[in-house]
Formats: C-alpha cells, structure tokens, sequence
C-alpha cells in the first residue's frame, strides 16, 4: 500500500535516507523498511530551520512535546492527534542514586510511558496519509500508546502480545479500542504474523522501527533534556533498550541540534541497559560486532526490554561506541532491589525497566566508567504503577485492641 499526502503546509522535511545504504525515499508517502529491510530515517533541511527558527523562538515557547515542531515530520496541526504530551521532569534521587543523578520521569505521559511520544508521531502521520487498519506486535506500553491515539482518530488496531504480556497492559489496551490478542510466544514471534498480514496488504506494520516516525517521536527525549539542561548535556544517560528507538533517536536528536549551531560537539557517555535474561545488544558490544544475533530463551520482569532481535542493532551499537559509553546488562534481582531502593528512600516509584538503569548506574560507578561528579540521567521509561508490587500492608481489625504506640 502506497499512499500520498497533499502537503497542507510547507515542511522542513525533505526526504527519508535508509539507515544503512543511505538510499534516499521519497517523504510523505507511507513506507516502511527500506529495501534491505533496514529503518528509515526522516531527514529535515537543517540549512531552512536555522534559518527560520532562532533557539530563543523555541525557547519561548510552551514546553510541550509541538515546541520542536520544525523538527517533526507532522506538516499540518490538523494531523496531531494529541493527548496531551508534557515534557517530563528531571527528578533528583540523591539518596538512591547520588547528589548528581536524575530520573526523566516518562511515566507521566499519555497512556503512562514514553511510547506514546514515539506512537503520537506515527500516529498522526498515519492519519495524515489516510492509512485506516494498523497492526503492531508489543510487551504491552507501545500497544496501550498505539491504542489511544489510533482510536481517538478513528485508524483500526490490531495488537498482538506474548502470553505473558501483564495483565494490566492487555486491558488497557482492549479498553482503548484495539482488538487485542495474546500469542504462545516472543514479541518476535508476534511480529512475523503482523508482517504477514502486512504483506497481504491487510493492515500496516508498526513493529518497532518498521515505520521511521516513531523515531522522531522519541527524538524528543533528546530535545528535551538538552532543553532542559541550558542547551548542554549531562555527562551520561542509562537508557533501558529493547528495540532502542529512544537511543538511536536521542543521538539523532543531538547531531540535528549541533548542525543547527543549539549546541556543541559535546556528547553524553550513552549506557545501553539491557536485562541479563535478555541481552542482545550487550553480547554484539562484547564481542566488538555490528549487528546482534537473536536472544534465544529471553526472560526478564523487565518486559518492555525483552526484545530478543532488533532490527536498528547496528545504530545502537554505533550511537553507544560513537558516544565513548557500553552495553551492559544487569539481572533481575539487581532491578528488583533498585526499583525498592528508589522508592523507600526517594520516593519515587520506577517500572522495572526504570530500575534496570539504576542498578546499571550504580555498576558502571563501581567499574569506574562514570564518577560521581558526573550529571547522570536516568530513564525511566513508564509508571511504576502499571507493574505487580509486592503487598506489605498487615491487616488491622477496627473491632480489636488497636495499640497505636505500635504502628
Ligand atoms: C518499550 C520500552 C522500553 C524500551 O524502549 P526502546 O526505545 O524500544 O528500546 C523500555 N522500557 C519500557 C517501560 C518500555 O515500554
């Protein structure tokens, strides 16, 4: 399916590139991997926008996710399909990670993660270029995030979860309006039937990187924080990586924002997090290669990085060696007790993927690869509340002797 857009306004987009061949695409038609089977990527004519928007114009504006509007690929407003999209908080956990260190907080967007940046993006291209029936594998967030902007634009979904996805996530996904089915397997596993019923023509596949605009959503992670840190960037951010979209799409971010003079050369140390039960990307760094073979056998409570293959492997892997940083893997344990620490002493309640970069943090500090004068941001991808928690209450009968000395 091939679809065409009348653009309604001029755009500073100018064409999509693959990834790996740099092959150039024509912009506002619908595509979807280039034709080695690689993501696309949206490039802007950088030359115009430093041109037209002056730093300070941005700077002016409200600090929602449309204040970088010039470099997204949504031409109309007509086209957002918006929920609402906050720049999250950088939130301070001196006591659980260090005087320096700060947690973006991205549980506090649109359906409680950071896919919704990623999928309001996609999504509203998808309406803009008339696309009606969308399908998507997901451990759950990217599914929910899908669900609400398609449904609140009238585009059909079809989302196709492992078993196991938590239960939280399946519902609220159904309750926003796709039809969700639950599969014996891995996303991956999910994914080939979704690329089946694409290649009948049936639907379009959102798979992770399979459309290049939720890479520009997430790109705004990047815009964000440099925004957020006075137009510099921390020394390193610890990012939980699955199929590594906010990664690659955070380094893209930076070097747009350097070719439009926003910023210097500097570059943050990039930690690409992964679960020991499901590390890809970290095996692929250890042994000094290009592109990941599949996980087999992936388990972690981490579930939104349990991402056995990924398909922009190879642009992880560049982003993290370009940026001096690793690929490291931390267990399940490590995450459990880094998800308690952070909310017993800081207050702040991290998804398990949120706590994955904690406990990465915390072994990067003892390995010497970060100091604790170091600014550090962590990411935390989710609300800790779409997670099972342990139940530590003791019941209290109102009827009784109630000893309120010892309560
Ligand atoms: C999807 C997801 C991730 C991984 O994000 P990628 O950019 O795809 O690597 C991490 N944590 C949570 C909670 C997620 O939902």
């Amino acid at each position: 399916m091939t679809l065409n857009l009348t653009a309604t306004r001029p755009s500073f987009v100018t064409h999509l590139e693959c990834s790996l061949t740099g092959e150039r695409y024509e912009a506002d038609r619908f595509h979807g991997l280039s034709r080695v089977g690689r993501p696309l990527l949206v490039r802007y004519n950088l030359d115009a926008i430093r041109a037209a928007v002056p730093r300070a114009m941005v700077t002016a504006r409200p600090t929602d996710l449309w204040r970088w509007r010039e470099l997204l690929p949504v031409r109309s407003p007509d086209h957002i399909v918006s929920l609402g999209e906050i720049e999250t908080p950088l939130v301070p956990i001196p006591a659980s990670g260090g005087a320096r260190v700060m947690v973006k907080d991205e549980g506090r967007l649109p359906t409680g993660s950071f896919k919704a940046r990623g999928l309001v993006m996609a999504v509203s291209m998808a309406k803009a270029l008339g696309v009606t029936k969308i399908a998507m594998p997901t451990n759950g967030n990217a599914g929910a995030a899908l669900a609400a902007y398609a449904t609140r634009c009238g585009i059909e979904t079809v989302v196709l979860c492992p078993d196991d996805t938590p239960d939280i996530n399946v519902r609220e996904i159904a309750l926003q309006g796709a039809r969700v089915y639950r599969v014996n397997g891995l996303i991956d596993d999910c994914g080939a039937i979704v690329a089946r019923g694409a290649a009948e023509g049936r639907w379009f596949d959102f798979s992770t990187l399979k459309e290049p605009y939720r890479i520009e959503g997430k790109k705004t992670m990047g815009l964000e924080l440099v925004a957020q840190f006075g137009w510099e960037l921390p020394e390193a951010i610890f990012y939980p990586t699955g199929g590594g979209t906010g990664l690659i799409g955070m380094w893209k971010a930076f070097a747009e924002l350097e070719a439009l003079g926003w910023i210097g050369p500097k570059r943050p140390k990039m930690f690409a997090v992964q679960a020991s039960g499901c590390a890809p990307i970290v095996k692929a760094f250890d042994d000094g290669v290009e592109h990941a073979e599949r996980w087999e056998g992936a388990h972690t409570i981490a579930s939104g990085i349990r991402v056995p293959r990924a398909v922009g492997d190879f642009l992880i892997l560049r982003a993290v060696r370009e940026s001096g940083g690793i690929a490291m893997a931390v267990d399940d344990d490590a995450i459990e007790a880094a998800v308690v620490e952070c909310a017993a002493k800081d207050g702040l309640l991290l998804c398990p993927e949120g706590g994955a970069t904690l406990a990465a943090y915390r072994a990067a500090l003892d390995r010497g690869l970060v100091s604790d004068s170091d600014r550090v941001v962590l990411f935390n991808c989710a609300t800790g509340l779409k997670y099972p928690m342990a139940d530590q209450s003791t019941p209290l009968d109102r009827h009784g002797e109630i000893d309120l000395a010892t309560l």
